[in-house]
């Protein structure tokens, strides 16, 4: 492993352009459980309470579910080693942006600024009548649901539900850079998620080397893999980040 975690070091500080790419287990070691998995949020939540046609007609029945799932979990949960070194590395322009699946803020609450939210993030809340935005810091959650201060709509978390369409800025800048990288750090993601899982095989596609940490082998591990480091997001960004900035 320490060979390995030398050569990812390497393969990063020669790179010209690299990215990472995040899915939800980057966050497990922040205390925010992931979606699928034995200890996956399915196994306690109906996914329907995300899919927007069930919530535009049942909005009021789905609250509960998300206001347990996203602001009591994610409220409560601060960045990580990984989202650190991941921060640490952009800063020291060994990284040119983060791409995630994530919707936690950890990324920006880290300190990386070059981040693209493929899914949106938590913590704005939308009326989707007059486009109202609401921080999630000023919303009642004993009053729920919660509504726009205007017209009284309830409102919607600011992230991509199941049959929404990925926000353009983002998947547009996630793709640009997936097409100019060298090198792209996958971390904690199944793959399983589409359109985000193209990320990393475009940047395969276009040549780049593919380093991905997870402790369980996903379905990029066969396809596009490089170089798997099997491992927690924090130990092993942990460990990079020594061999990167010696100490
Ligand atoms: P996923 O839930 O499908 O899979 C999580 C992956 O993380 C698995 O491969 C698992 O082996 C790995 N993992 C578990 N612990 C880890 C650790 N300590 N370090 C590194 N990896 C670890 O996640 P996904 O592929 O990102 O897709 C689910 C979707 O759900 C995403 O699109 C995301 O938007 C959303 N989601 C987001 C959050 C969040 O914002 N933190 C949390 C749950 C789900």
């Amino acid at each position: 492993m320490d060979e390995k975690i030398r050569r990812a070091a390497r393969i990063l500080r020669e790179a010209r352009h690299a990215i990472a790419f995040t899915g939800a287990g980057i966050s497990v070691e922040s205390g925010v459980p992931a979606f699928r998995g034995a200890q996956g949020l399915w196994t306690k939540y109906d996914p329907k309470v995300l899919e927007i046609h069930y919530f535009l007609e049942n909005g009021e029945e789905c609250w509960p579910s998300i206001k347990e799932i996203f602001y009591d979990h994610f409220g409560k949960a601060e960045p990580n080693a990984a989202h650190r070194a991941l921060a640490r590395m952009e800063q020291a322009d060994r990284l040119k942006c983060v791409v995630t699946q994530n919707i936690d803020n950890l990324h920006q609450r880290a300190g990386s600024r070059a981040v693209y939210e493929f899914h949106g993030n938590s913590s704005r809340l939308l009326c989707l009548r007059c486009g109202a935005v609401v921080a999630a810091g000023q919303v009642d959650w004993n009053d729920l649901p919660p509504r726009c201060p205007g017209d009284r709509s309830i409102l919607k978390p600011d992230f991509v539900f199941f049959g929404e369409a990925i926000p353009a800025p983002a998947a547009e800048g996630a793709f640009e850079n997936a097409d100019r990288s060298d090198v792209c750090l996958v971390i904690g993601s199944t793959g399983e998620v589409t359109p985000a899982a193209y990320v990393p095989i475009r940047a395969k596609a276009k040549g780049a080397c593919i380093i991905e940490v997870n402790p369980e082998e996903s379905r990029f591990t066969a396809e596009v893999t490089d170089i798997f480091l099997q491992g927690k997001a924090g130990e092993v960004l942990r460990a990079i980040e020594r061999e990167l900035f010696g100490d």
